[in-house]
């Protein structure tokens, strides 16, 4: 079991498979990094992924998410999924959605029931401006293909103020007649991404935009969610709100990450890495050096935020992207 210094179990994996993508948002593609920033040299192999998570699954992981960059832009992604599939874990993914039509038979052969597609507007021109790609109506067929298909699906919408905070109550109305779960995500500061406090909407701010226009009710949330779960009476689906900002949720953190070039992050906030690939390459034990890292967790938010986001200064943030970390 893989256990920190503030007692909290870590049972829950998120492998990158790449730090490329297909789609150009800004708030996670860097617009300031220098070109040659994301090296694909030290790319895990399948081999090494497959191994990798199997010890983390050895000790104590039972959920695996895959994300990146855009896990399904890997060429070897199929055979990743297949992979993993045989361990005794909930696999689960996260995709901008975009090919999510050549998936479907490999996600239902190895049991992903669960898709998390990130959509940020529903307005096609807007779409355009936000992911630089004209992709949405892609997107949205897919999202269609998927509950036809039965698959749970969440929406990730990251919500920024002066880009897309106008959209909230859409977002809610689209749960009326889909069972899906759209969750709103608070704008999170990463390297290169242009964060400022004034950008984030807050969750305080959205419910009150949503409280104009319905009335909704507090779900239950599990221990481990990082979302605050609400519904609209009524409505097929629900919302939820990842208040990363506003009112992080690191007392029930059981996430740990492993990015594309195979470097152990136990915080997406974390300052620090352990680097499992290499140690793995020069065929070392990586179970203490994993143990280690989840000793070393920060109580909160990697130990880099203060007490509020408002007196934050991003520039004083040691970390990676979040495309180059893996969502
Ligand atoms: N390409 C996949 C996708 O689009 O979902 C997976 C990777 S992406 C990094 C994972 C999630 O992180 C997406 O839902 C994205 O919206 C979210 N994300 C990226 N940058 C963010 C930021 N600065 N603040 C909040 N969420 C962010």
């Amino acid at each position: 079991m893989l256990t920190d210094t503030f007692n909290r179990i870590h049972d829950y994996l998120r492998i990158s498979l790449t730090d490329k993508c297909n789609l150009r948002c800004t708030y996670c593609n860097p617009v300031d990094l220098p070109k040659g920033y994301f090296s694909q040299a030290n790319k895990m192999s399948v081999d090494e992924i497959d191994t990798i998570a199997g010890t983390f699954v050895q000790l104590g992981i039972n959920k695996i998410r895959l994300t990146g960059g855009e896990p399904l832009v890997r060429k070897d992604a199929k055979e990743i999924i297949r992979r993993l599939s045989k361990y005794p874990v909930e696999l689960v993914i996260t995709t901008n959605g975009v090919f999510v039509h050549e998936f479907l038979e490999t996600f239902q052969n190895a049991g992903i029931r669960s898709v998390n597609v990130s959509l940020d507007t529903l307005k096609r021109e807007r779409n355009a401006l936000i992911t630089g790609r004209n992709e949405f109506d892609r997107v949205l067929q897919n999202i269609s293909l998927l509950l036809k298909n039965n698959f749970q699906v969440k929406i990730n919408t990251v919500i920024m103020k002066g880009t897309n905070e106008d959209e909230v109550p859409g977002f809610v109305e689209w749960t009326k007649d889909q069972p899906i779960q759209v969750r709103f995500i608070e704008f999170m500061p990463f390297d290169g991404n242009r964060w400022s406090k004034e950008k984030v909407f807050s969750q305080d701010e959205m419910l009150q935009l949503i409280s104009q226009r319905f009335d909704f009710i507090k779900q239950k949330d599990e221990r481990h969610d990082t979302t605050k779960k609400y519904k609209v009476p009524g409505h097929k689906g629900t919302f939820a709100i990842i208040s990363a900002m506003s009112r992080p949720f690191c007392s029930g953190c059981n996430r740990l990450r492993l990015t594309t070039d195979g470097k152990m992050k136990n915080c997406l906030f974390s300052k620090t890495e352990v680097d499992i690939l290499g140690a793995l390459r020069k065929g070392s034990d990586i179970v203490p050096l994993i143990q280690q890292c989840v000793w070393d967790k920060k109580e909160i938010q990697g130990g880099q935020f203060g007490t509020t986001y408002k007196n934050l200064d991003s520039s004083k943030i040691s970390n990676r992207s979040m495309i180059n970390i893996g969502g």
